[in-house]
């Protein structure tokens, strides 16, 4: 309740997410008959503090090509806001503490951000919004990154999110503004006010941010922001006939000239492109031709994934992570920080897999496929290690990390919910041969096997001697052996998740701390117990 009434004229937009002008109810209602207008987006330390420890260059929380990606959209928004005869004011600091002494400072009557369902900034948002209430100032927080509302869509279920794709399908129907036309644009804006004594600055640079630039070749091709997302997505819309017919799984994973899907997920992410814009141009597309895939498979259902892991995030507790979450099935999975460094390093001796670890720290972004097979990998295909430690790798590395969508495909990878099918196993070796037989995708992100003649570019170490000294790339030395024998390391995985499963059926997922500890302890007593009879089975002399 407000205790006061704010005497300002002016309006505060805070910038977060939401980097764009196009389809922003925010910004346009806190331009609507307020003067001035304060644009501000708050570097938040949080995010962007360079952490000199983590195992790559960045913070603790985003790699360095996020971070650049971020930098240029604000960059970008800048110069369409100046167009519009504004700016965009950059101050840092604990976001809610930044914001609340603007909204002190300020003359402002209303208080404008694009809702968001994340957890850090449900904390965050929730200090602003006491404050701006006991200072009686209108606060306007709009659902617009999502096509629906996650909560409308709980409360429709009963207060419980929608487990699966088709019963959220079910429960969302159409969106309720995908009839009328959504405002893609602004005349202009009203001026900047006085500042008064708030530190504002310029976008910085990465440089200014504290970290030094990176090699050239380390630079993700995705620049960041709204005008490249429009372009993107015109790009991508132009061709009708790959948009009618576009079905996912079917693209390939490997293509990296021209990648197999849109790539506007980084802009979905930090909201450079409005997913209910993109989705009202596909509607376009659709009715403007014959026939045209449907969800799960079109890019229109795409757009439905992320609304459904959107919805499935914000309505469960602890989504994050095993312990406490509720939807999580309770596996006891293996702490072993040498095969996570291999994978994070692209170190497993699966040239495959490892292709794809170089593109996620080089690119940032893969295919969704690659990113399944990775995936994979590390959890319930071969490595059996925890699904958080991975989805770490992948939150601080991806330009469109995203909290409730990465999280959710983890989930889903590592057969820990939404998807049980863990004997459904992909194999590091045969899946990327099907799409590109002669290995181009692994040449480009490991030059070091460019020169391994087609047949064993996948299983190098299978190649014989001669043909590895021939190569350039002597296994073992110049590149390195497979870290586990994927045939043995993949039956162990679909035996212990057998196991787990069981487990958790028995307890009706009640599984606690030691019960897990208890099946950690027999699952390596019997793996001992089997890796001793191979031995035995392998050398009968031994017995003796
Ligand atoms: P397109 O195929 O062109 O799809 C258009 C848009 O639909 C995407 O930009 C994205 O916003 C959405 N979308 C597509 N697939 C999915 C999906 N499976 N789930 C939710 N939304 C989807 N995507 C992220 O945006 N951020 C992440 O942090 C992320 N982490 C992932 C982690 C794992 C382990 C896996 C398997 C997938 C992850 N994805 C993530 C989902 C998916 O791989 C990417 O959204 C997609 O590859 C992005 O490329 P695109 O924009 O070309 O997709």
């Amino acid at each position: 309740m407000s205790s006061r009434s704010a005497t300002g004229s002016g309006s505060l937009m805070w910038f977060r997410k939401g980097l764009r002008i196009h389809d922003n109810p925010a910004l346009e209602y806190a331009s609507r008959g307020s003067t001035p207008v304060y644009p501000v987006f708050v570097i938040d330390p949080h995010y962007m503090e360079p952490d000199p420890t983590a195992f790559s260059p960045g913070s603790a929380l985003a790699g360095l090509n996020r971070i650049r990606f971020l930098l240029e959209s604000l960059v970008d928004l800048d110069l369409s806001l100046k167009k519009l005869g504004s700016r965009l004011l950059v101050l840092k600091g604990e976001p809610s503490e930044v914001v609340i002494r603007c909204l002190k400072q300020w003359d402002v009557k209303k208080l404008c951000f694009e809702y968001d369902t994340d957890p850090y900034y449900q904390a965050l948002d929730m200090k602003v919004k006491n404050y701006a209430s006991s200072a009686g100032i209108e606060v306007f927080s709009p659902v617009s990154h999502t096509l629906f509302n996650p909560a409308y869509i709980i409360q429709k279920n009963g207060g419980k999110p929608p487990l699966s794709y088709q019963s959220f399908l079910k429960l969302a129907g159409q969106p309720s503004w995908a009839s009328s036309p959504l405002s893609v644009s602004l005349s202009s804006l009203p001026p900047v006010g006085d500042t008064g004594s708030c530190e504002i600055s310029e976008v910085p640079t990465v440089r200014e941010l504290g970290y030094e630039d990176y090699e050239q070749d380390e630079l993700t091709p995705f620049r960041g922001g709204e005008s490249e997302a429009l372009k993107r997505l015109k790009e991508s819309i132009s061709n009708k006939e790959w948009v009618a017919n576009f079905e996912k799984p079917k693209g390939d994973p490997s293509a990296y000239v021209k990648p197999a899907t849109t790539v506007l997920s980084p802009y979905l992410k930090f909201g450079c492109l409005s997913s209910r814009y993109f989705y009202q141009c596909l509607i376009d597309v659709y009715k403007n031709v014959k026939k045209h895939t449907a969800p799960p498979v079109s890019l229109v259902g795409q757009l439905l994934w992320r609304d459904f892991f959107y919805t499935a995030a914000f309505g469960t507790p602890n989504f994050d992570q095993m312990k406490g979450n509720k939807i999580c099935k309770q596996i006891p999975w293996n702490n072993d920080d040498e095969l996570l460094a291999a994978w994070r390093e692209a170190r497993t001796g699966f040239p495959w897999i490892d292709a794809i670890m170089v593109q996620l720290r080089k690119w940032g972004w893969m295919h969704h496929l690659a990113r399944h097979c990775v995936a994979c990998f590390l959890t319930r295909g071969d490595l059996f290690i925890h699904w958080e430690k991975g989805r770490d790798v992948f939150e601080r590395l991806l330009i469109d990390s995203d909290w409730a969508i990465n999280n959710g495909n983890w989930l889903w990878l590592s057969c820990s919910s939404f998807f049980y099918q863990y004997h459904r196993i992909y194999s590091p070796i045969s899946f990327g041969k099907k799409y590109d037989p002669n290995g181009n995708y692994i040449r480009h992100f490991l030059p070091i096997l460019k020169d391994m003649p087609k047949e064993y570019i996948y299983e190098p170490w299978t190649a014989p001697l001669s043909i590895q000294k021939k190569s350039k790339c002597i296994i073992g030395i110049d590149y390195p052996k497979p870290v586990v024998s994927h045939d043995s390391a993949s039956k162990e995985c679909k035996r212990k998740l057998a196991e787990a499963y069981a487990l958790n059926q028995k307890l009706n997922g009640q599984v606690s701390e030691d019960d897990l500890k208890t099946l950690r302890r027999k699952l390596e007593g019997d793996e001992n117990q089997e890796s001793g009879s191979k031995r035995q089975r392998q050398n009968p002399s031994d017995l003796s």
